[in-house]
């Protein structure tokens, strides 16, 4: 069989900014029928326009990964616009300052529910149909810290580890059936992450970021080098597994 098949519908979730976005923009390039999902429809919206006008094939559906209901909209959405979903991009993530001691369980909750259960539930909407054409890929975004935690971002760094262990028994359990699941570990990347924190607490991640010795914070890389290994990841031919993906500034971190 092809590696690309003339079309293979995508689905990225978390399309509205930064690695989603341009991941989304990097497939529509590579030929893929676009579908973006994100609760901020309106910019996924001004997106889409952006690769319709470019040639691509674009369609936008809100999506909440945190909600089973939302997910099961989403898919049946998508399915009815694009048809079978051949590749599925678990990309929407949150990370929010803050130290351990003060967190909530409450909202160590609500991490884990967008960043690892978000994750599942994608895979619960997709992964049967695509287990029973017996072709797929589902690519899951973590993060450098999945390796190394880093302190005050609350519970991010074990959702990322969460997150790849839950993948890591996927990829396991997908064996022979035609179905990818691989990560891609972004390195610090410029986005809209961190737009919305109150100053102090982001100072505070940088500082103790740097401090810890992860990375000179203007060592950053720009969100279409992820979207390029996750196109790289999407187009490797049948039978070939590529994860995961360390994806870092060329400066040391
Ligand atoms: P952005 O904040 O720019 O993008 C986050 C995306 O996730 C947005 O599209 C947002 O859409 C979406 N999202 C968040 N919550 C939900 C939800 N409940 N349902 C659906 N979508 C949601 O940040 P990044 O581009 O940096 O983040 C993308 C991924 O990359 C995340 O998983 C992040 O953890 C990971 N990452 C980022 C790094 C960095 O340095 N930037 C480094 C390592 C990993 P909306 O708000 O519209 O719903």
């Amino acid at each position: 069989k092809p590696a690309h098949p003339a079309r293979r519908p995508a689905v990225v979730a978390g399309a509205s900014s930064g690695i989603g976005a341009q991941t989304a923009k990097a497939l529509a390039a590579a030929g893929f029928p676009v579908a973006l999902g994100a609760r901020r429809v309106e910019r996924c919206e001004e997106l889409a326009t952006a690769i319709r006008e470019d040639g691509g094939e674009a369609f936008v559906h809100a999506l909440d990964v945190a909600s089973t209901e939302s997910v099961e909209r989403f898919a049946g959405a998508v399915a009815k616009e694009l048809g079978d979903v051949e590749v599925v991009v678990c990309n929407a993530g949150r990370l929010a300052p803050g130290s351990l001691l003060d967190a909530t369980t409450e909202q160590l909750v609500a991490e884990f529910d967008v960043n690892v259960l978000g994750a599942h539930r994608l895979l619960r909407a997709f992964g049967a149909g695509m287990v029973e054409r017996q072709r797929g890929d589902l690519v899951f975004v973590s993060s450098d810290t999945a390796l190394r935690a880093r302190p005050f971002m609350r519970g991010y760094s074990a959702t990322k580890s969460g997150l790849e262990g839950l993948v890591e028994a996927l990829r396991m359990e997908l064996e022979g059936s035609g179905v990818r699941a691989s990560v891609v570990r972004p390195g610090p990347t410029w986005s809209e992450m961190g737009s919305d924190w109150d100053a102090e607490a982001g100072a505070k991640v940088l500082t103790e970021w740097v401090r810890w010795g992860h990375a000179r914070h203007s060592h950053f890389l720009e969100a279409t080098a992820i979207a390029d290994a996750i196109v790289t990841v999407v187009c490797a031919p049948r039978g070939v597994h590529i994860s995961p993906v360390d994806v870092n500034p060329e400066a040391p971190v």
